[in-house]
């Protein structure tokens, strides 16, 4: 393996879908910093899109700030930075009847050289395609992805059931969150894909890795992605980020 130092690129595209009428996602990018960061808000009228962009906000001024010193702890930095966000937008949600129960899903991705870090909440995901293969990172915090590990429920069932949209664990919804947080380590060529289920809900896995394999610049490849998502139905907000490690 080599010991060259990594870049990394990163691109990311969102958009609203063929059937809602706003767009609850938000998304964060430093590469400076190396964040990179997917939000999907929940709630009525407006506060999906306040409580994505709070969190995005607020993890972003955290975390900026945190990893500028470069022997900070990522952990302890993302965990700041979830418990930072999930003040804002409880505390918000509490003085504001309008935006009672707002809260957002939470995925990010932390970067370090060679090392990584993946912080979770909900059911926005991390995926990393690594020589071809394509493997999801994060486990969704829903009821269904639960049922799905329990062995009481298939993969096929759970996209079909009537709970697939219940999720387990948000940002902002109560006083206190615990994201999962675990680190990886990233290798040259490594393609790391953030995303909203408005994606995942739209492309399986197996088009996506055909996809992602794809010799495109990034770019070009989040819009791809974003459109194919769009046009096998675009239910619901579409979030793509892509993040490429080079040697
Ligand atoms: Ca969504």
């Amino acid at each position: 393996m080599s010991t060259a130092v990594l870049h990394y690129l990163a691109v990311a595209v969102t958009d609203m879908g063929r059937k809602r009428t706003s767009n609850e996602d938000s998304y964060g990018l430093s590469i400076e910093h190396g964040i990179y960061l997917v939000c999907d808000g929940m709630g009525g009228a407006a506060a999906g899109e306040i409580a994505s962009s709070l969190a995005v906000e607020e993890a972003m001024r955290v975390l900026s700030a945190r990893l500028a010193d470069e022997c900070a702890s990522v952990r302890m930095a993302a965990e700041e930075a979830v418990a930072a966000a999930n003040r804002v937008i409880y505390s918000r949600s509490e003085r504001n009847s309008r935006l009672a129960g707002m809260g957002t899903t939470f995925v990010a991705l932390l970067v370090r050289e060679r090392r990584a870090w993946v912080v979770n909440i909900g059911d926005s995901r991390c995926y990393r395609l690594r020589n071809r293969r394509l493997e999801q990172l994060t486990h969704d915090h829903s009821w269904v992805d639960e049922q799905v590990r329990l062995g009481l429920m298939t993969v096929a069932e759970a996209g079909r059931s009537q709970y697939r949209n219940v999720i387990t664990r948000a940002l902002g919804t109560q006083s206190s969150v615990s994201p999962d947080v675990f680190e990886i380590e990233a290798e040259p060529g490594d393609l790391f894909m953030l995303c909203s289920d408005g994606l995942t809900r739209e492309l399986g896995d197996d088009l996506l890795e055909s996809m992602l394999s794809l010799d495109l610049p990034l770019e070009r490849l989040c819009s791809r992605v974003v459109d194919a998502a769009k046009k096998a139905g675009g239910h619901d907000n579409i979030t793509c980020l892509l993040v490429r490690a080079e040697g």
